[in-house]
């Protein structure tokens, strides 16, 4: 007895539940649907079936043909998928994921670039406590209690006499103390003060430098910080000294530079002087070297400190300081 069409399909839909790749799905689709294939023979034989039933099985047979093309042509491109799937993962030629790498932070690579320049000027890098007693980062600086430059540092207290240090400058008496002439430090770290705005923020980084030894000069703090600023920034760039003060330096001088963005013509970023602060500076005050027990008659020396968010700033022309510390990975890839 030949076999029903319905038969012949639900062989053709059992073998391809069998099918594992796409060779014997075109087979499959061969035996069915090709010339000599059942579902093809069975077509031709419709003429040959009763006149009544003809139509409607010559209808049949041939949506069966198109239900079967269908899922044959499905079955063989979800087959082929899985296979280059398989291949992919088994591929040892493809390149390894990979791990997100870090980089240093702006401020980081800046100190970096500030202490680099000074090593090689011939300072060692010094560090001290960034919590420190009131004595250290005050009264050996010659700023007494009741000092009013106190005021001007908008300190952190930790209880009566320690301090959160509001400067690196402490690191000073800390060396001075252990150390005799010739003294040539520099001396970066985080710093604190109570204070927050576009500009400030209550935890910075300074670096600080001290150079004592015989014979030193305020010509000598002039050529270190010009080679310094002449390094850090353009060799062209000009600079000026002028006076101010700070309790542990006499005289002491603000160093400025020519601006970096306008070039001296007056800008927003330079409040339209032209000019910019980049540095404190100044010739160490005796009773600084009294306090660590240096002969003020034989030696003297010259001190400086400056903001490396600051100096940051400048360089990379960033006006909101606070970007440094919100962690935020959009600014920090750009270094
Ligand atoms: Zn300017």
């Amino acid at each position: 007895m030949e076999k029903t069409i319905e038969q012949i399909k639900e062989e053709a839909i059992k073998e391809l539940e069998y099918a594992s790749d796409p060779e014997s799905i075109k087979a499959i689709s061969v035996r069915y649907l090709g010339r000599k294939g059942a579902v093809t023979r069975y077509l031709r034989n419709v003429s040959n079936l009763p006149k009544e039933i003809r139509p409607k099985a010559g209808k049949k047979a041939n949506e069966t043909k198109k239900t079967l093309e269908t899922l044959f042509k499905k079955t063989l491109k979800q087959l082929e998928a899985a296979a280059d799937e398989a291949d992919r993962r088994l591929d040892v030629s493809l390149p390894g994921r990979l791990v997100p790498q870090g980089s240093l932070h702006p401020i980081t690579q800046i100190t970096h670039q500030i202490s680099n320049i000074f090593i090689r000027l011939g300072f060692d890098v010094a560090e001290g406590p960034e919590v420190e007693t009131d004595y250290y980062n005050f009264e050996a600086l010659n700023i007494p209690k009741n000092h009013p430059a106190r005021d001007m540092q908008d300190t952190f207290y930790i209880s009566k006499n320690i301090v959160l240090r509001t400067h690196t400058s402490p690191t000073q008496p800390r060396i001075m103390e252990k150390q005799k002439p010739p003294v040539r430090i520099i001396s970066p770290g985080k710093v604190y003060r109570c204070d927050s705005d576009l500009t400030h923020t209550p935890m910075f980084h300074q670096v600080e430098g001290l150079l004592v030894d015989e014979n030193v000069s305020f010509g000598d703090l002039k050529g270190i910080l010009t080679t310094f600023v002449h390094q850090m920034f353009d060799p062209e760039t000009s600079l000026r000294f002028r006076p101010s003060f700070f309790p542990f330096t006499e005289p002491s001088a603000e160093v400025d530079i020519r601006c970096v963005i306008c070039k001296g013509d007056g800008c927003r970023v330079c409040s339209k002087t032209g000019w910019l602060e980049v540095l404190g500076s100044g010739m160490v005050h005796p009773a600084v070297f009294e306090n660590v027990g240096y002969d003020t008659t034989r030696y003297s020396g010259f001190a400086f400190g400056m903001g490396v968010e600051r100096i940051a700033m400048l360089k990379y022309g960033i006006d909101d300081i606070r970007k440094y510390f919100q962690n935020d990975l959009r600014f920090l890839r750009q270094f």
